[in-house]
């Protein structure tokens, strides 16, 4: 029997906290806000921006939503970016991804304002974080770093194997984990021997995007294991990578799906929103 780390209940924890941080805000004249730019019309994407919309609302931010044509050319989604670089009354920019084919997502991610990347993909809060200067933090990453603290689950000197190597999960996780002295193993599609690799982990963190695929061969007993996926099963269901009915009986601390890591994506981005308004007043 293992602990659930409440995701939800954390993330619900953070936004009160950050309602009333914000309330305090907006009495020295600044009310976050963000804007959110989604080209053409994926149904899991447009899901994904009503939900941070309406975080950002039930927190006391303004928004601003750029729904745009998939048919828009790379030159006018750049306009739409510099126009929200340029408003000063906009604190966040985010892109929603994956963006159609036709558009040079990379180079979207490089025109945004790095004080208002409040996803943390530009190169430069990137590399920022990889040199341990962190401004923007990737809000998956992020909130996981998050609900180790709450749960105080220790991390100098462990063995911490995280399974997929993106950019907004796996890379940034790894820099993270290392920062708080970890030892890190980042394990991939062409990793031999991976679930012997995933069983010498005290921490083992799972970001593949495959239903269910770790089960009870990939955990040593007793091991942390946070499963970021998000996948719909055969029946429409909401799953996670991991098998959480085979994992959950040997592992000491594990999230659900729904209800541990995405909420926490969502409450970081919140905060990162925040934290960018905040900062704005240094100018
Ligand atoms: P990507 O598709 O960008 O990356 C997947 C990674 O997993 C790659 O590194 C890939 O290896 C690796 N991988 C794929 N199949 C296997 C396999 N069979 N064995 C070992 N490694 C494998 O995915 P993301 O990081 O964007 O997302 C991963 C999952 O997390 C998805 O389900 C996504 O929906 C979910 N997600 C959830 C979030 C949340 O807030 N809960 C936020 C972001 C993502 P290689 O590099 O070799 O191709």
């Amino acid at each position: 029997m293992s602990e659930l780390i409440k995701g939800n209940l954390l993330a619900k924890k953070i936004k009160e906290e950050l309602k009333i941080k914000t309330i305090e805000l907006k009495k020295q004249g600044i009310t976050p806000k963000l804007a959110v730019i989604l080209v053409g019309n994926d149904p899991a994407s447009q899901i994904y921006v009503n939900h941070k919309e309406k975080d950002a609302k039930e927190i006391g931010f303004l928004t601003e939503n750029q729904h745009l044509d998939e048919t828009i050319t790379q030159e006018e989604l750049l306009s739409f970016v510099q126009k929200y670089n340029e408003d000063s009354s906009v604190h966040g920019i985010l892109v929603q991804l994956p963006m159609p084919s036709h558009i040079n997502s990379d180079e979207i991610l490089l025109a945004i304002d790095p004080k208002k990347d409040v996803d943390g993909f530009h190169p430069m809060n990137m590399g920022r974080l990889l040199l341990g200067n962190p401004q923007m933090i990737p809000s998956t990453p992020h909130g996981i770093m998050k609900m180790f603290e709450e749960y105080d689950i220790e991390l100098e000197g462990k063995n911490a194997v995280i399974i997929g190597r993106s950019n907004i999960v796996g890379k940034p996780m790894s820099v993270l984990l290392t920062a708080k002295n970890a030892t890190v193993t980042l394990a991939h599609s062409k990793t031999k021997d991976l679930a012997k690799l995933a069983s010498t982990a005290d921490i083992l963190i799972v970001a593949i995007g495959v239903a269910q695929m770790v089960d009870e061969t990939y955990i040593k007993p007793g091991a942390v294991v946070i499963d970021v996926g998000m996948n719909r099963n055969a029946a429409g269901k909401l799953v996670g990578d991991v098998s959480f009915e085979k994992v959950e009986p040997i592992a000491s601390f594990i999230t659900p799906v729904p209800g541990g890591v995405g909420p926490m994506t969502r409450a970081m981005l919140m905060e990162q929103t925040y934290l960018a308004a905040k900062n704005s007043i240094k100018g």
